[in-house]
């Protein structure tokens, strides 16, 4: 054991004694003061220093992590505290105890605890640094994403068909562009350009923004900076028209601006959610998708507000289906819901893209369906 792991153990050791007990009036040995580290994995953790590893906590909750994981609490506790299934192992009462305050948890059937890195080790049944390096993954990366979206917007107005494209869908303001930072991946360039910023290969394919024979993944695709992500939209009809890097696709579009708004519009794609903009309703969001992943319908329900549905009227009433189904799922929830009724064959982009204008869309909000 070098000095790296022990001053690894010393960090984790630091960050413990500030917490003080977890959970008061429970046995539970794998968090308890004297055992001190409740890490199984010992070595390989040279690449990993105390900063790096406070601040991959900091951004990953416990719970959030959890939940995309698809936990589930079974009750609440005391102080925040949740209790449900061990995802661990063959739980038939819950006993997986949780507490986002402190990001831990302990199971009393399976004797097991720890933080995120701790959980990531036993879900995916990896050592210490493949949990880590799991989690960087699953966080995304944030620096590097931002120079590659960076990149992406200076091609954007070098590309004549990328203008053309964006504007055959409706987005014509230099201000829409300027706020959802809207870029273009021609292909072919981004590898380059993020090596000689000192980005290895290795990383830029862990991120997917590298294919592994060594191809920019984006190409052709009018790019759209996510929270830890890209979306790429093909102008190409011969490519699948959508791509995200692999990794969560993250919480609901630009939502903190939105959050305080007593009604809020809910779209399927980023391109209603632009048109939406331009035209003046700064009180939308979206989900990139119909199904909402469990950390957007968490957002959805933080609080009091009526939300309007305005999903695609695809001519299989996918869109419709998903739509109600979603709607009964917040009302559950007590929250106000109206689904708007677009025209058949159309959603909000292309109501625009086809000469809809403001009032027209207000129309249809004030004939939503409570
Ligand atoms: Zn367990």
């Amino acid at each position: 054991m070098g000095t790296t792991s022990r001053a690894q153990r010393m960090v984790l050791a630091d960050g413990r004694s500030h917490r003080g007990p977890l959970f008061t009036g429970a046995h539970h040995p794998c968090l308890g003061p004297r055992r001190g580290v409740p890490y199984a994995a010992d070595g390989g953790k040279k690449s990993v220093n105390r900063q790096a590893l406070h601040d991959l906590k900091q951004q990953i909750p416990l719970l959030g992590y959890l939940q995309a994981h698809d936990w589930r609490a079974a009750r609440p506790l005391s102080r925040g505290r949740l209790m449900g299934l061990c995802p661990l192992h063959d739980d038939q009462k819950p006993s997986f105890l949780v507490d986002p305050h402190k990001n831990l948890f302990y199971c009393y059937g399976c004797g097991r605890g720890g933080d995120v890195i701790r959980f990531a080790e036993l879900y995916h049944q990896v050592r210490f640094p493949e949990a880590v390096a799991l989690l960087r993954q699953w966080r995304g990366l944030p620096p590097l994403l931002h120079e590659a979206a960076g990149f992406y917007r200076m091609q954007l107005h070098r590309h004549s068909e990328a203008v053309a494209y964006l504007y055959q869908r409706g987005i014509r303001s230099p201000e829409l562009i300027e706020h959802m930072q809207i870029g273009y991946a021609p292909g072919g360039c981004l590898r380059a350009w993020l090596m000689q910023l000192g980005y290895p290969l290795q990383t830029l394919r862990q991120a997917g923004l590298v294919t592994a024979s060594g191809y920019d993944a984006y190409i052709h695709r009018v790019v759209f900076p996510l929270d830890g992500n890209l979306y790429g939209r093909s102008l190409s009809a011969a490519a699948p028209p959508h791509r995200f890097l692999p990794g969560a696709k993250g919480g609901l579009y630009a939502w903190e601006q939105v959050r305080q708004c007593p009604e809020v519009i809910l779209v399927e794609g980023l391109f209603d959610y632009a048109v939406l903009w331009q035209a003046g309703f700064r009180n939308v969001t979206c989900a990139m998708g119909t199904q909402l992943n469990a950390s957007q319908f968490r957002q959805l329900c933080d609080g009091m507000r009526t939300i309007y549905l305005a999903f695609d009227a695809d001519a299989n009433r996918s869109g419709q289906r998903a739509m109600q189904t979603l709607a009964h799922r917040l009302r559950e929830q007590r929250l106000k819901v109206c689904t708007v009724e677009l025209p058949e064959g159309h959603d909000p982009n292309s109501l625009f893209a086809n000469g809809g204008d403001a009032r027209r869309f207000q129309a249809l909000l004030e004939a939503a369906r409570s």
